[in-house]
């Protein structure tokens, strides 16, 4: 869909153009037009079918069911007004343009158009009828709309009856050809009712009702409800998607509770009992508490399909290394898969720590392990002999196959993209026994989200920190304090900790970001010239990048100028102060993940957002939001306030899968109203349910299962 959320097509700026006569649109025709530029124009836009046309919703709307009479327009109004070309000359002082005397029984106007064709000159001769719409604006010579729509009328054409929708729509596809298209879709779709009238909220409109509300609302209609979309009208759309939405998660769920998995039970001394006791700290009651649940999960023959959110330095690995001595105690494999190689690395150093001193072997895949090394690594896997596989993506690849794969753990889910989720996906429905899936992820889901992406996913909170933590405390500098910014870092470098600065990604330029974290790492080397000063960044080769990682773990390199490639998961307890540049140009999501970097340790730490002004509201409301809280959840709140839902979560950041017409941050209630009916409906209506879901989710049943 190609406004899944905003419109795919921005509305167009106002143009000099003439308003197409509405009554000369060409016909949208169905066979014979198959080729004509506004049927391809619409095929881009993916509206294809009549039920697309019929939910390709306005913008907004123009009132030319009025006509203002001259006299009466005041500066600053949008207006329609009617009346004579009194004059008609192109100005060549300054800007060329074609500056038109229009008057009506009350007053004058000018009409200013700074592009123009011939054409429009004809359209605008003098003693042409002519209707207009525009901003008015005082000129020097009297009032004037620059820019207007316009067309020629006969004097006494009559007025529309209804607002006058404007469609997201492109330069091949005029607003009045679209209008008719969707107008005589919107005859034809199937919109029928599909549910009993009695199961529908009281004070909702059918959808067929609501839709001609939207697409043809009467000249008294309330635009702003209209445009704001809190209008009847807009509810019934709103709440059946939702409803739609909800019916596809709860068959999500039944279909998944057929497949089936192995159980993977403990016994009284296994695996997960003898990791548990070499631990070299307690659990946390909350990390017990997850670990639990996991192993209710596991020990089912359907697999589990569980998310484990925990803030970020929760020690949500653990849990994960826990799970995976449960499953490979019970004989069967576990895949551990981490969105980069940096935190693949880290994980797999980690899990060696805990697990080779109890006989399990472990292998390592990421990109950069080609040749033989690589395939020694896969025979292993395809062997049995490595019951953990630790890695990036690499770990699904095709050539990997498992020899009894009974766990798959995905660290950082949200980070991975829509086509590794399915490979992963598929990997998994390879085996005849399906293995477990456990999610885990420092970014947690709203419960607005949760309740509908998520409907059909178990999820395990850790809410609580591993003791001796003290808070992050976060600051913000403009640029200009840069120097002392500076002497924090000399002051803290000099009482043994380590620190981090964060330089940013520059908009897709690879090249720049880099340009950037170079010049810091010579800034920095100038100013502290008896410091190791470490950079890393996306570009360096994987040996590179490690070797670097290692000195600032091992705590020989006290200062690493990195770009975001540190974002996840990088567990350096010693650090203790971030500097973060142009903190500005961050996602609230992810400033919270890189201020999860320090703050690991006993120590008192500290996190510097450094901006570059002007501030937008929204960079604003971001810095604003890390300074007041460090809670995670908190942070996912506002920056879902901040944003809305549309990028949130990974393979959901696809407009595909995204609702259409509802915004999980305005309609709970209607999500609240869906959320309760949709078991009932299928339950005593399976028919209408299933209709439902057809209309509303058909094509994108497949992005919702990842
Ligand atoms: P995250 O949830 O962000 O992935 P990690 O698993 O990296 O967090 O854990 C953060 C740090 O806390 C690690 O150094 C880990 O060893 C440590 N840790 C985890 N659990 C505990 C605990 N119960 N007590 C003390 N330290 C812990
Ligand atoms: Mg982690």
């Amino acid at each position: 869909m190609p406004d899944a959320l905003a419109p795919a097509v921005p509305p167009k700026p106002p143009q000099p153009a003439p308003m197409p006569a509405t009554a000369s649109a060409p016909r949208p025709k169905r066979a014979a037009d198959q080729t004509s530029a506004p049927v391809r124009a619409m095929h881009k836009l993916g509206l294809l079918r009549d039920i697309d046309l019929a939910l390709h919703l306005p913008l907004r709307y123009v009132d030319e069911t009025r006509i203002t009479p001259m006299g009466q327009l005041r500066d600053g109004q949008t207006a329609q007004v009617q009346g004579v070309v009194q004059d008609c000359r192109i100005e060549t002082r300054g800007r060329r343009q074609l500056v038109v005397r229009l008057a009506d029984t009350s007053g004058e106007l000018v009409l200013r158009l700074l592009h123009f064709y011939p054409s429009h000159q004809k359209t605008l001769a003098a003693g042409q009828p002519v209707r207009a719409r525009g901003e008015v604006r005082g000129g020097f010579f009297g009032r004037e709309m620059v820019h207007p729509e316009f067309r020629a009328v006969a004097p006494d054409a009559p007025l529309p009856l209804a607002l006058t929708p404007v469609y997201p729509s492109s330069a091949q596809l005029p607003q009045a050809y679209l209008r008719k298209a969707v107008q005589s879709a919107l005859a034809r779709a199937p919109l029928d009712e599909l549910l009993p009238p009695a199961l529908v909220p009281a004070g909702l409109p059918t959808l067929r009702e609501a839709l001609q509300a939207l697409h043809q609302p009467g000249p008294s209609a309330p635009i702003a409800a209209l445009e704001d979309r809190s209008h009847p009208a807009w509810q019934r759309l709103k709440w059946e998607e939702l409803l739609a939405q909800q019916l596809s998660q709860l068959q999500a769920q039944a279909a998944r509770s057929l497949l089936a998995a192995p159980a993977l039970r403990r016994s009284p001394a296994d695996l997960a009992a003898r990791l548990h006791a070499a631990l070299p700290f307690a659990l946390t009651a909350a990390q017990q508490r997850v670990v639990e649940e996991i192993e209710a999960d596991l020990g089912r023959p359907q697999p589990m399909h569980r998310l484990l959110q925990g803030d970020v330095g929760s020690g949500k690995t653990v849990v994960a290394a826990l799970a995976a001595a449960v499953a490979m105690g019970a004989g069967w494999q576990c895949a551990l898969m981490a969105p980069t190689e940096i935190l693949a690395e880290q994980h797999f150093r980690k899990l060696v720590g805990w697990l080779q001193p109890l006989g399990v072997t472990v292998a390592w895949l990421t990109g950069s392990r080609k040749g033989r090394a690589r395939s020694a690594m896969v025979e292993q896997v395809a062997s049995g002999a490595a019951m953990l596989v630790v890695g990036t993506h690499a770990v699904i690849q095709h050539d990997v196959a498992f020899a009894r794969l009974g766990l798959a753990i995905v660290d950082e889910q949200h980070r991975f993209g829509v086509a590794q989720r399915l490979a992963l996906r598929q990997k998994l429905e390879a085996q005849r026994l399906e293995p477990h899936l456990l999610m885990m992820s420092a970014t947690p889901i709203p419960r607005t989200l949760a309740m509908t992406y998520f409907a059909d996913l178990a999820v395990s909170t850790i809410d609580e920190l591993p003791p001796g933590r003290t808070p992050i405390v976060t600051k913000v500098f403009a640029d200009g304090k840069r120097g002392q910014v500076v002497a924090r870092v000399r002051d803290e470098l000099q009482r043994g900790r380590q620190v981090y600065w964060v330089c940013p990604l520059v908009e897709e330029s690879e090249h720049l970001d880099l340009q950037n974290a170079t010049a810091t790492h010579a800034e920095l080397s100038a100013a502290l010239p008896d410091t190791l000063v470490g950079l890393l960044h996306g570009r360096m080769p994987q040996a590179e990048k490690a070797a670097v990682m290692s000195l600032f773990t091992g705590g020989v390199m006290k200062l690493l100028v990195a770009t975001t490639v540190i974002e996840v998961g990088v567990d350096v307890p010693g650090a203790s102060l971030m500097v973060i540049e142009h903190a500005e140009r961050f996602g609230l999501a992810q400033l919270h993940q890189l201020r999860g970097r320090v703050g690991r340790g006993a120590a008192a730490s500290v996190c510097v957002l450094l901006y570059t002004g002007p501030l937008s509201p929204t960079g604003k409301a971001r810095l604003q939001a890390m300074a007041e809280t460090n809670d995670g959840f908190e942070i996912a709140r506002r920056d879902l306030e901040i944003r809305g839902p549309g990028e949130f979560m990974g393979a959901r950041q696809s407009g595909d899968a995204l609702l259409r017409f509802a915004d999980l941050a305005q309609d709970d209630a209607l999500l609240q109203q869906a959320r309760e009916l949709a078991p009932r409906l299928l339950r005593e209506h399976p028919r209408a349910a299933q209709a439902l879901v057809q209309r509303w989710l058909a094509a994108r049943a497949d992005y919702l299962k990842a």
